[in-house]
């Protein structure tokens, strides 16, 4: 029933699965994927629901917050900016003028206190912050939020608009370390039990500009950042489903999360990409949810989907 990776794009637009819009990177999920993804984010948030608070974000985040994390700096290139008309009349009139006149106009919108958030654990970290000192024990939250990046892409598994789960922790270095390698491997675990095969590799972040390389090569060396892959829409390019990262205290930094001692704590985190994975199952178990394997139907609680919508 599994489908080569190279037929998964066809095949899923086929089935309604998902429709594309005039945008790479943006598509509509059909109801047969919506139910999908929305069982796989009941499922994750069941796996990690002893982890600690839960906070569900939503696509947009506090500008100042991605500035204090440098994603403009090292990011630029996937950062996407809200920008709104805060004007007059007078400039109103201007801006509808300046449009039918076939004359740029985009000015008059300019940038708000708004980015979109480009990963679902960036807006905690001020929240936390907000709190006072960091407890001796540290915080572990469960986060969800709509993420965006601006990766154009015909590629199914890269997508504008996409969700991501994730378990974080903020702590003494050593807790936070082996959070995330507690969470690297129940996370794996639990793909494993949805039928998924894959590996976890070391990897590096999509770094802009000169000093790109030099980042993502010391990414490596200090081992932090690690990902689950499997292959989704190309066989020779295996997809990043789940992401293990250690944040050393740089997001501590940017926000002051100190200890009463006055010293920084370190972050981890461990994402989950639900559109991502919610593929990887389509692509390993065919096209009809309720035609999956017993165990992965109960796993994820999937109600079924009638065969009359699927098409
Ligand atoms: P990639 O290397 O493929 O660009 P990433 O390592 O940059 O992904 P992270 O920044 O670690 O991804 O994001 C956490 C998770 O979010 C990833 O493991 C993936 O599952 C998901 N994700 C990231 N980018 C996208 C995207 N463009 N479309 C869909 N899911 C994504
Ligand atoms: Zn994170």
């Amino acid at each position: 029933m599994s489908i080569a990776p190279e037929e998964l794009a066809a095949e899923i637009r086929a089935q309604g699965l998902i429709v594309p819009t005039a945008v790479s990177g943006v598509v509509a999920q059909g109801r047969g994927f919506a139910e999908v993804a929305d069982a796989l984010v009941a499922a994750i948030r069941r796996l990690t629901a002893g982890v600690g608070e839960y906070l569900r974000f939503g696509a947009v985040m506090p500008r100042d917050q991605a500035v204090a994390m440098r994603y403009f700096a090292n990011f630029p290139q996937l950062l996407g900016s809200i920008h709104c008309f805060c004007g007059s009349d007078a400039e109103h009139r201007a801006l509808l003028r300046a449009h039918d006149a076939g004359e740029p106009w985009a000015d008059a919108l300019p940038p708000v206190e708004l980015v979109l958030t480009p990963a679902a654990c960036y807006p905690c970290y001020a929240i936390l912050a907000a709190r006072g000192a960091v407890p001796a024990a540290g915080y572990r939250l469960q986060v969800d939020a709509t993420c965006f990046r601006h990766e154009p892409s015909d590629d199914p598994a890269r997508l504008q608009s996409f969700r991501m789960q994730e378990v974080v922790a903020i702590g003494q270095p050593d807790a936070v370390v082996s959070f995330r390698e507690h969470w690297l491997a129940a996370s794996a675990d639990f793909l494993a039990r949805l039928g998924l095969e894959g590996d976890v590799a070391p990897a590096d972040d999509p770094f802009f500009g000169r000093a790109a390389a030099v980042m993502a090569k010391a990414q490596r060396e200090r081992e932090l950042k690690f990902e689950w892959r499997t292959p989704v829409s190309d066989a020779a390019r295996p997809t990043a489903c789940l992401s293990a990262n250690y944040h050393l205290d740089s997001f501590a930094k940017a926000f002051g999360l100190r200890f009463d001692d006055g010293s920084h704590a370190h972050s981890a985190c461990v994402g989950f990409g639900v559109e991502r994975i919610a593929l990887a199952l389509f692509r390993t178990h065919g096209m009809v949810a309720e035609a999956w394997p017993v165990e992965v139907v109960d796993l994820l609680r999937l109600e079924g989907t009638p065969r009359a919508d699927i098409r």
